[in-house]
């Protein structure tokens, strides 16, 4: 962890970083912290009602599970290795949705075993698996959704429909299990508002009829899919109005109902900035244009932090950091460093020409990039490093002394906003600054 003076783009702390690497040209990530936490600063001021339950899956990094945990965040966990994860940094299973519709025994049998209580199911099957193994849980029922608009979809694998969802809360009935509310997930990367608008409004009615039979529906969860690269704000900003707009409506703010969310790369993807060093290079001439054109190898690939390319579409953009001379650009392609042809990060690009050790930055890699890295070929991909302006933190801490009084923040983050940064780097691995208030 990287505690530093003032307050720096990623792009400046990573120049800073290379100068100071010399010869070693590992890849690496610099995380900037303060994204994460402006990130919860603009979660909990443009949607006060929805509590966030960071979706570990997106990025399972600790020390961003201990800076959600410290900030108040609440967690949904896929797996009992996600449960664990968190219970073992200190979070209480009280904060915890185990929000998977379809579960490993064994996994649930652990959720009992921790006190997590509240898990999410979509079929009979799974509804009677839980009866036998955990008949006290409080069950969230999954809705389907369109998820038509969305980067990543889940509606061919998960979701009730509206007539499924009645008959599983009557079986729910005979069968004296407990189901406690409705869920939904409008897909991974949803751009557009009208998704959410319509499932809250298929929650409501879902959850008239649950009352109707008898339970108690208390809670709604909203699932995750808000965007999170930089340049996303103005979606985000439009989901979380009609967000509002729609709770409002059908869920008015009277305490019967809790409102929770599962954002993920909502949290994480612009907070994560990978820096990959050039490792080797061909030069070649195109055969029908006779231009030169390149090709680049560098140190993460596809099968490490660049994974994001075939499991979540990205596309990742290069940002040079090194100062060419000429402006002129040539067709290049980027691959990784392992032996397979599959891995190739960018196919065609037009770039000014590079040489071996050029470093290049890759911004908003923190969603769906780490959590599912291999060491293919025996090769390291980015490890992290955390940084965060002193009096950035020390704001924050300051914000977070309970009691949490929404005044006492406001003005926190006024100061914040006339924070005078010198420009200057320490460069102390300090120890985690986190650790003690979980
Ligand atoms: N909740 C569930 C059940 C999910 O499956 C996912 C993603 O796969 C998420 C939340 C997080 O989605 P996102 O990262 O788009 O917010």
């Amino acid at each position: 962890m990287v505690i530093t003076q003032g307050q720096y783009t990623a792009e400046e702390f990573i120049q800073k970083k290379i100068e100071l690497l010399k010869d070693e040209v590992e890849p690496f990530f610099a995380v900037d912290l303060e994204d994460v936490c402006n990130k919860h600063i603009r979660w909990i001021t443009s949607m006060p009602r929805v509590k966030p339950h960071y979706a570990v899956k997106c990025n399972d990094d600790v020390n961003v599970i201990k800076l959600l945990s410290y900030l108040g965040a609440g967690f949904d966990c896929a797996s009992k290795g996600e449960m664990k994860k968190v219970m073992d940094l200190g979070v209480s299973a009280d904060r915890i949705i185990y929000a998977n519709p379809c579960k490993q025994s064994s996994y649930i049998r652990y959720a009992e075993e921790c006190g997590v209580e509240t898990m999410t199911f979509d079929n009979e099957q799974e509804l009677l698996k839980i009866k036998q193994i955990y008949p006290s849980a409080k069950l969230v029922l999954r809705l389907v959704t369109d998820d038509s608009n969305a980067v990543c979809r889940f509606s061919m694998k998960f979701g009730a429909d509206m007539k499924t969802a009645c008959r599983l809360i009557e079986k729910a009935k005979d069968i004296d299990m407990e189901i406690v509310g409705v869920s939904f997930h409008c897909g991974s990367g949803q751009m557009t508002s009208k998704a959410f608008v319509d499932a809250i409004q298929n929650a409501r009615t879902i959850m008239n009829y649950g009352n109707k039979l008898g339970f108690t529906m208390n809670l709604l969860d909203i699932g995750g899919g808000y965007p999170g690269n930089t340049g996303t704000e103005d979606y985000f900003a439009e989901i979380a109005a009609a967000v509002n707009q729609a709770i409002d409506n059908h869920f008015p703010d009277d305490g019967s109902v809790r409102i929770i969310a599962e954002p993920g790369r909502y949290y994480v993807a612009s907070a994560y900035s990978l820096a990959t060093n050039v490792i080797a290079s061909r030069d070649m001439i195109d055969n029908e244009t006779g231009d030169e054109k390149y090709m680049y190898y560098i140190n993460d690939g596809v099968y490490g932090s660049f994974n994001c390319v075939l499991y979540d579409h990205y596309v990742p953009e290069p940002c040079l950091l090194a100062k060419n001379e000429s402006n002129e650009k040539f067709t290049s392609s980027i691959w990784g460093p392992t032996c397979d042809g599959l891995d190739c990060i960018q196919t065609s690009i037009k770039m000014p020409k590079l040489v071996i050790g050029d470093w290049i930055l890759w911004k908003n890699m923190g969603a769906y990039t780490i959590s599912a890295a291999v060491q293919f070929n025996g090769l390291p991909y980015g490890k992290p490093i955390y940084f965060m302006s002193k009096q950035f933190w020390d704001t924050i801490k300051e914000a977070y002394q309970p009691p949490r009084r929404k005044s006492q923040y406001d003005a926190q983050l006024m100061r914040l906003n006339s924070t005078d940064c010198s420009n200057e780097i320490e460069d102390d691995m300090l120890p985690w600054i986190l650790e003690d208030p979980i």
